[in-house]
């Protein structure tokens, strides 16, 4: 019998971080999308020790908890930071703890755990649960996309002849579905007290990977061999796109011969998730802390009591039932070695436990993929394409990151709006982010293995200075803030930054023109100098401006929802200087007049803001103007809605919450002004005078496709 053939505009394998961001993009962009994961659905019995009495938990608590304030300000922009914030353990502090001359532990140091006023955020933690929870509340509620669970691709083919043309379904995949029990993973147990607990081991980067022994138990059961009769049928998707967010052992990636390049080390780390019983002070601070010779533990509070703990369980010296460890024998690595290595690291404090609600044990291996596309059209993303220790809080937060660049610019290529040349840029932004990680995990985490130096010639060791150093510089990185974006035909750099070969001047890597899609006939050169605070290919910073309208204060970030729509911010200076006034005007002409970018690249019949947004923001005195002194472009209408009144803003004090000083932070002069583009992703792509309409036309011209 020959399977059912259908097409998709975008297919989506793993509903992991990243394939969840992907799949929140295409809802909220309209895109016709599957996204299907091979695992069955989350839940895992237990027995409750107080009631007595079977409950279901969710299968994914432990795993990934770190929500860095990049990540929040990405989820706030799709409307759901707000649950984290509620639900997480805020981590505001971190302690220092090293030996002191007589060897004993004490605290010699403590600094925030976010950099003060990088973001209107600071980092959380939150198990990894619960955050696809938020991303699947959020799917269901914009779309009909639903993960399909136990469904795995099984065949891909490109056809390569089809690839530039924008309405084939160039990618053929052959998905086999699964009954729910081949789908479940089968997780070792262990009985604490009496409950049993479950073990993040079936999703480490120490298990083998399990893809081939579903697909044999799928192929047993329908040879009659099982009971579920559902098992093991197939059908043939064609897709325009498709996403491989399947995880370090990824099969698109295999399936696409690439690979993942890089080392591996010796050290394995176990990980703890408990409510500790303990008399050291800090628990519930973030904690590094290095012991004179028993290695070294980071502590992380986490939500309802818990404290996770990171334990280099080191596998060259004997473990503790005096056989000496071997480099993957992750067997031998049970909750128990776990908190006695802890135990050993804090003593004299003492640390038990009465609850155990995860544990898992990890190798360091730090490995990036050597392509993140096939003819941009088959993506890879997150840890299909880098991989590195949890220690940093990093993978889950990369892993949305690389979708959340890539989602909103697949989105607009399928709606027409934009040329396929975009898709370029995704490549460029991402690996060098990804080799940038791989750089900063490789020292964080030797750094963190490494034994405390005992004096200052002592070269082998890790100073206290060196190691608090690396921490607070590695927290901007860690943050997600300091991401900045090379030239492509979506960053306008500007000149001084912008190589003839398009280097990318934060990171050093170099890509040739080809690569990032720059046309050197149709360049435009951003003018920084206008806008110093607002770094172009860096994300839009965050500060407080009011509505003209109703004079509430709002983050100018919370005005750049992640739907898909490019935003031209207009900071029109003082309007009470006649040349500002005047500047302006002529701008709003340009900008109304039929043949203008925003009319160019708007479909017929979309509503004026549906590609390209226009915001103002002027500076001076709220009262002393109205609405409608501005140009209608700027605060347009329609017949059913009236007049849009959340377009226009001014930077000046709020009866409440004080005065944001956009001007002033974004270094901006009010007697100058500026214009600012940014892309849906909220990332800055050029920075130019009010005066200089031409730029912005061809900026837009350069990649956009013209509606009519
Ligand atoms: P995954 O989360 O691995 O998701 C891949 C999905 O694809 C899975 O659902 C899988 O079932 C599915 N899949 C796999 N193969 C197939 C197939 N063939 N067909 C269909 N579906 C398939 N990161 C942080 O940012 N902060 C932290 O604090 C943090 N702590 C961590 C702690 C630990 C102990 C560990 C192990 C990891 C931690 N990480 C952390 C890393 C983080 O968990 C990962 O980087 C993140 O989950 C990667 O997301 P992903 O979507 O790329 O892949």
């Amino acid at each position: 019998m020959s399977s059912p053939e259908s097409n998709v505009d975008v297919l989506i394998v793993g509903a992991g971080p990243a394939g969840m961001m992907m799949a929140t993009w295409m809802a909220r962009c309209g895109i016709k999308t599957r996204i299907v994961d091979k695992r069955g659905t989350k839940v895992f019995p237990h027995r409750s020790k107080k009631q007595n009495q079977w409950l279901t938990k969710q299968i994914f608590n432990g795993q990934a908890d770190g929500l860095q304030c990049r990540t929040l300000e990405i989820f706030d922009s799709f409307g759901f930071a707000d649950r984290a914030w509620l639900e997480a353990n805020h981590m505001v502090e971190i302690c220092f703890w090293n030996p002191d001359a007589s060897g004993r532990i004490v605290r010699s140091g403590r600094i925030p755990d976010t950099i003060p006023g990088i973001s209107r955020f600071q980092q959380v933690v939150l198990n990894q649960g619960r955050i696809e929870r938020f991303f699947l509340d959020m799917i269901e509620k914009e779309s009909d996309i639903r993960v399909e669970r136990g469904t795995l691709p099984t065949a891909l083919h490109l056809d390569e002849s089809k690839v530039e043309d924008s309405d084939a379904y160039p990618i053929t995949v052959t998905l086999r579905h699964l009954s729910e029990e081949e789908a479940t993973p089968t997780q070792a147990a262990t009985s604490t007290n009496g409950v049993t607990v479950q073990d993040g081991l079936f999703r480490s980067n120490l298990a083998p990977d399990d893809t081939a022994e579903i697909l044999r138990a799928a192929a047993a059961k329908a040879r009659g061999e099982g009971l579920d009769a559902k098992a093991d049928t197939t059908e043939v998707v064609h897709a325009k796109y498709m996403l491989g967010a399947d995880g370090a052992h990824s099969w698109v990636r295999r399936e696409l011969g690439f690979a993942l390049e890089g080392e591996s080390t010796d050290y394995i780390w176990g990980v703890l998730d408990i409510v500790p019983i303990t008399d050291f002070p800090d628990i519930r601070s973030r904690c590094a802390i290095h012991s004179a010779e028993s290695g070294s533990v980071m502590v992380i509070p986490r939500e309802n009591k818990l404290v996770r703990l990171y334990i280099q369980v080191t596998t060259t010296e004997k473990l503790d039932d005096g056989s000496a460890g071997s480099r993957v024998d992750r067997s031998r690595i049970t909750p128990d070695v776990i908190l006695k290595s802890a135990q050993k690291i804090l003593a004299p404090y003492t640390l038990t436990y009465r609850t155990l609600d995860w544990w898992t044990a990890y190798q360091i291996g730090q490995r990036v993929g050597t392509h993140f596309s096939a003819s941009e059209r088959i993506f890879l993303a997150g840890d299909a394409v880098h991989t590195h220790s949890p220690k940093a809080g990093q993978g889950m937060n990369v892993s949305m990151q690389d979708t959340f660049n890539l989602g909103w610019k697949i989105a607009s290529v399928i709606k027409g709006t934009a040329g396929r040349s975009i898709l370029k840029s995704y490549e460029v932004e991402r690996s060098s982010i990804a080799h940038d990680l791989i750089k900063f995990d490789h020292k964080f985490s030797r750094l963190f293995s490494g034994r405390p130096a005992k004096d200052v010639m002592d070269e082998e060791g890790i100073s206290l200075d060196e190691f608090k150093e690396a921490f607070s510089k590695g927290n901007m990185f860690a943050s997600g803030i300091a991401v900045n974006y090379g030239p492509s035909v979506i960053v306008a750099k500007p000149l001084e930054s912008n190589g003839v070969n398009g280097s990318n001047g934060s990171n050093g890597v170099n890509r040739a023109n080809g690569a990032n899609g720059i046309d050197a006939s149709k360049k435009v050169h951003s003018t920084q100098d206008l806008a110093t605070g607002i770094k172009v290919g860096m994300r839009m910073p965050s500060v407080k401006v009011l509505n003209q309208s109703d004079a509430r204060p709002w983050h100018f970030q919370e005005r750049l929802t992640s739907n898909g729509t490019w935003r031209v911010a207009i900071f029109a200076g003082d309007l009470s200087r006649t040349d500002r006034k005047t500047a302006l005007a002529t701008l709003g002409v340009a900008l109304a007049a039929p043949t203008s970018f925003l009319r160019r690249f708007t479909p017929k019949g979309g509503r004026y803001d549906s590609v390209i947004e226009v915001l103002t923001v002027h500076a001076g005195h709220r009262a002393d103007l109205d609405l409608f002194d501005f140009p209608e472009v700027l605060r347009p209408h329609d017949e059913i809605d009236g007049w849009d009144y959340n377009k226009i803003f001014v930077d000046d004090v709020s009866y409440h919450e004080g005065h944001g000083e956009a001007y002033k932070n974004y270094g901006i002069d009010a007697a100058k002004g500026a214009v600012v583009v940014i892309r849906p992703d909220q990332y800055v792509s050029y920075v130019g005078s009010i005066a200089d309409y031409g730029s912005l036309d061809r900026f837009f011209s350069g990649f956009m496709i013209p509606q009519q």
